[in-house]
């Protein structure tokens, strides 16, 4: 595809631009990487123009001119995603959100922020009222409020309050639509799903609402298990306890902590399970007793160290969500993961079964969370990669004890979720992109509305199977 940039870069005088082609390509990758899939995929993937709006007025200004030019825009936020979420594949222009990045309003239980707005700089600026963000994905500190809302799902802080899918997580959003003369729509309620997790493919997100919880000075803490059932019973009973406030309940499998938390290793005996805490301050007598009346082994607790043991250490939860997977990434590179979702009420006795079939090839990693009431848990199982077949086989496994496989070896909307179209997705891309310009390719449901999903076949963009891939199309 070429595009006439020229004419492009003349409507777009006085707005920031970049071409110089490994600038762009750097600024049209994000964490694709980690799938060895997409990463044979997706590895040519490159826009042809990085373009960084200042303000909301240059936003406009940038999609009434690619509208008229037919050029595809692919919005980006920081490029933390997972799947190619943020990368061009059909070129044009990578539309880089990062300079809006205000946090234009703080209110009792709420708070409302610029798209490009980093989440730790948010919680920054709403600390002074003694509120925080109620959920953030493990990228805190670098990843974008926009781009949590259009790729991300939830994290820490989802013990407690769910995921950003529940009403009431975002209370509304501000988009600007890909028409001759852009509009700018505010959507609230039912509305928000519209846009949320839909990959910037049918709306630029200019600002957000978001609720606020009380603030506290979080209390990590590391408990150890000889048994990796006990650790699953134990973190899913702590998800239970209404009364301790909780920001986040992990469980790693031996030996992925002592392999890889390497800062922490000194707190960390060899065979033991690990289950990550993060505690409001007021629930600590609480949790001392709870863990003793479990069994539970207390490795590590942040208050009760001197500042030379805090000195380099992470934040906890920069050890928990796809950190887990990063920091494994790290030691072993050949290493990917998965991510699954066992359904409640059996969400025990489902991680035993699939865990005892697969035991150390798929090391288990579960995050506990908090839906309509109901403490489950998702799984970010690490995998020790021997190919794509193989691979192919732990989904297919997985699937046919009842465990849904979130595909993050796949760039679609449709393929990394349920494996169905989202019609409310699909209906308001109509409205909003009627030339279908924003993200090209991550919506099947646009470009190929046929496309059978039972019968085995992996999507591929077309213009992708050009590429070397080793797919067809
Ligand atoms: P980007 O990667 O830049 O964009 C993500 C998607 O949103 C892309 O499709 C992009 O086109 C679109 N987009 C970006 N900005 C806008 C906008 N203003 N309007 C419309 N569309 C837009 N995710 C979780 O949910 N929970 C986690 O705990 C978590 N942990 C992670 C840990 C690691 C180590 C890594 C690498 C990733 C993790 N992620 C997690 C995924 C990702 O970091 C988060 O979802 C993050 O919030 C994405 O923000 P970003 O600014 O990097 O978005």
């Amino acid at each position: 595809m070429t595009y006439d940039l020229a004419a492009l870069k003349a409507r777009l005088d006085g707005i920031r631009t970049e071409d110089n082609p490994a600038l762009v390509r750097q600024k049209s990758r994000d964490f694709y990487w980690y799938s060895p899939t997409l990463k044979r995929q997706l590895d040519a993937v490159t826009g042809d123009i990085v373009v960084l709006p200042a303000s909301e007025e240059e936003v406009l200004r940038v999609l009434a001119a690619c509208f008229d030019l037919g050029i595809p825009v692919t919005p980006r936020g920081t490029g933390t995603g997972n799947y190619g979420q943020a990368m061009p594949l059909a070129g044009g222009v990578v539309l880089d959100l990062s300079g809006l990045d205000q946090v234009l309003e703080i209110a009792p239980g709420r708070v409302r922020a610029q798209a490009g707005a980093i989440l730790a700089d948010i919680d920054a600026a709403c600390g002074p009222s003694g509120q925080e963000l109620r959920l953030h994905p493990s990228t805190y500190r670098t990843a974008s409020i926009g781009g949590f809302i259009a790729g991300g799902s939830g994290g820490v802080g989802s013990i407690t309050w769910g995921g950003l899918r529940d009403l009431g997580n975002i209370l509304s959003l501000r988009i600007a639509t890909l028409e001759a003369t852009p509009r700018i729509l505010h959507l609230t309620g039912e509305d928000v799903q519209k846009v949320a997790h839909a990959y910037g493919t049918n709306g630029i997100i200019l600002d957000v609402e978001m609720p606020l919880a009380p603030a506290y000075g979080w209390i990590e803490a590391m408990v150890g298990f000889a048994d990796f059932g006990e650790a699953a019973a134990y973190a899913n009973a702590l998800g239970e306890q209404d009364a301790l406030l909780k920001k986040l309940v992990s469980v790693i499998a031996a030996p992925i902590p002592q392999e890889t938390f390497l800062r922490h290793r000194a707190f960390l005996p060899d065979g033991m399970h690990i289950v990550l805490a993060m505690l409001a301050p007021m629930a600590r007598a609480g949790f001392e007793s709870f863990t003793a009346r479990h069994g539970g082994t207390l490795l590590f607790r942040s208050d009760l160290l001197s500042p030379e043991e805090a000195k380099g250490l992470p934040p906890l939860y920069e050890l928990a969500w796809n950190h887990t997977t990063l920091r494994a990434l790290r030691v072993d590179p050949t290493i990917t993961y998965l991510q699954t979702l066992y359904p409640f009420p059996n969400q025990r006795e489902l991680v035993a079964r699939i865990h005892a079939l697969l035991g150390d090839e798929v090391p288990a990693h579960l995050e506990f969370v908090r839906f309509d009431g109901k403490i489950t848990c998702f799984g970010l199982p690490l995998v020790r990669y021997t190919g794509e077949e193989r691979l192919a086989e732990i989904v297919a496994l997985h699937e046919q004890h009842g465990i849904p496989v979130f595909n993050p070896h796949r760039y679609t909307l449709e393929e990394g979720g349920m494996k169905q179209t989202d019609a409310a997705q699909l209906a308001f891309k109509r409205e909003a992109d009627p030339k279908g310009l924003l993200n090209p390719g991550k919506m099947i449901a646009w470009d190929h509305p046929d496309f059978d999903f039972d019968a085995g076949r992996t999507y591929l963009f077309p213009g992708l199977e050009n590429r070397n891939t080793g797919d067809s199309g």
